[in-house]
């Protein structure tokens, strides 16, 4: 039995997809009410479970042999800037599921960090050169949201020292695709930009807002290449309590993306309302893919333009349906 930890979110629910898909048994486990689930398979076993709670997660890893843990309280920077709290009480999750699925007996552990976890000293051009593993310490975490990441990290590998579980943590550079949160508050750069400029093409309007300057940079990585990094990390046994980059290391900056958002909706020109004061982030965060590369001789490899088109596509309909009065997740 393999335990998904957050299956309910965007990357556990594309994760549980993939796994049923290979033929495993599935536990699904989310603390949302099923109805917002953004993808339920009826294949797996669905439960509605708080894995803040010692005792939840100890029912969680009943019977289980793998676990995947990315449920978290998180979302973008809109998000994770404003709610600190919240994203660091994301450790009572970590803390408890860990130490259930020791108990458990549960053999292989991976568990979802994030670029967020390095020092955001090392990002402060939009030229700072790529992020290697190493560039964690000495630690200057994203404050909340990162520092978390970096703890639970470090939580995981003590139970590989202390306790011999197989734990795996690989460091997520801004995933991106569909059926995903898209709007609401928690959504990233990506979905938020495919849904403003849908909302111009449908309203047939003229111009949009876009947070900061334009100019911030990041990697992003298509949904695809997660789900298959995550598995390609679970099989190799020379990254157990290793952290790893799992991202693109395509550069783009928030206008590349725009532009790249346009061709995709087949318009151009879009006026752009440049928001100095939002939520920003550091200025230049990308992954350097050196040690995944050396070690699993593999990387992420779809590019912005092939993998925005398709969630493009994918949030166009949900504005469309939405503004039609249909039934669409957020
Ligand atoms: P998501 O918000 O779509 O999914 C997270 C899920 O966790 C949600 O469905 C939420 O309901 C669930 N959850 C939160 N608290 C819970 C609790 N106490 N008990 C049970 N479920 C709980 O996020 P996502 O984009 O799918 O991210 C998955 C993981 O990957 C997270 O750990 C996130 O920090 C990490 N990550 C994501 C990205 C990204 O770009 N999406 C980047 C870096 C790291």
């Amino acid at each position: 039995m393999i335990l998904v930890c957050g299956a309910g979110g965007f990357i556990g629910g594309h994760l549980v997809r993939k796994l049923l898909d290979d033929g495993k048994t599935v536990r699904a486990v989310d603390k949302k009410p099923k109805t917002e689930w953004y993808q339920l398979h009826d294949e797996a076993q669905n439960i509605v479970l708080d894995l803040s709670d010692e005792a939840n997660c100890r029912l969680a890893c009943n019977g289980v042999d793998e676990v995947y843990q990315l449920a978290a309280d998180m979302g973008g920077m809109g998000f994770i800037e404003k709610f600190r709290i919240e994203c660091m009480r994301s450790v009572l999750i970590n803390v408890h599921m860990l130490e259930s699925a020791q108990k458990a007996g549960v053999k292989k552990y991976f568990y979802s960090s994030s670029a967020c976890a390095y020092n955001v000293d090392k990002q402060q051009e939009v030229t700072s050169r790529g992020l290697k593993e190493s560039d964690a310490y000495p630690a200057n975490a994203e404050r909340g949201y990162g520092w978390e990441k970096l703890y639970s990290e470090m939580l995981g590998q003590e139970y590989v020292a202390e306790r011999g579980m197989e734990v795996y943590i690989a460091r997520f550079h801004n995933v991106y695709g569909p059926n995903g949160t898209w709007r609401g508050g928690r959504e990233k750069a990506p979905a938020a930009l495919c849904r403003k400029v849908a909302t111009v093409v449908e309203t047939e309007g003229s111009s949009m807002e876009v947070w900061g300057d334009g100019k911030r940079v990041r990697t992003y990585m298509f949904i695809d290449d997660c789900i298959m990094g995550i598995q390609k990390i679970m099989g190799c046994s020379k990254l157990i309590g290793k952290p790893i980059n799992l991202g693109s290391e395509e550069r783009m900056s928030v206008d590349g993306m725009i532009d790249e958002i346009e061709s995709a909706a087949g318009i151009c020109g879009i006026n752009r309302v440049y928001q100095p004061d939002a939520p920003k982030g550091v200025v230049g965060r990308a992954s350097d893919n050196t040690m995944i590369r050396e070690i699993l001789g593999w990387e992420p490899s779809t590019s912005f333009h092939d993998g925005i088109k398709i969630t493009y596509d994918w949030i166009h309909q949900q504005v469309i349906n939405s503004r039609s009065g249909k039934k669409v997740l957020d």
